[in-house]
């Protein structure tokens, strides 16, 4: 897909036992940079057994190990990651990453673009994002 110039946004659910721990967050993060480019976008979703169709026993990710994925991506090099299911992080926010302007603003299912046409309204700089 992206050898044939399709936008991709990769979404890792962290599932409590099951996709929560540092190796598999560096692992996947590591994969995205080498394997996708850094300007992929790496979206990492919060679960939460209650709305859950086979996995009701387990309980939600907590916000540590949500905040953990986001620090081990922004320092393994992602430009563009941010955090979902968990209102009222910062992270949900898309931030520029050159100036560290706030790009996207997203309040749960809310998004308001503060980009100009793919670029950074602050500083100019290529956002890597369909306008
Ligand atoms: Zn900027």
């Amino acid at each position: 897909m992206k050898k044939s110039g399709v936008c991709i946004e990769i979404t890792t659910l962290s599932i409590p036992k099951i996709s929560d721990s540092k190796e598999t967050f560096t692992k996947i993060a590591k994969f995205i940079k080498n394997e996708l480019g850094s300007e992929t976008p790496w979206h990492i979703s919060r679960f939460s057994g209650e709305i859950s169709w086979k996995l009701q026993n387990l309980p939600e990710t907590s916000v540590e190990t949500i905040r953990l994925a986001y620090e081990i991506g922004k320092k393994i090099g992602l430009k563009y990651v941010y955090t979902g299911n968990v209102p009222g992080l910062p992270s949900e926010d898309t931030f520029c990453p050159n100036c560290n302007a706030l790009t996207i603003d997203r309040t749960g299912y809310l998004v308001k673009r503060l980009d100009k046409n793919g670029k950074c309204q602050k500083c100019n700089a290529d956002l890597n994002i369909i306008i």
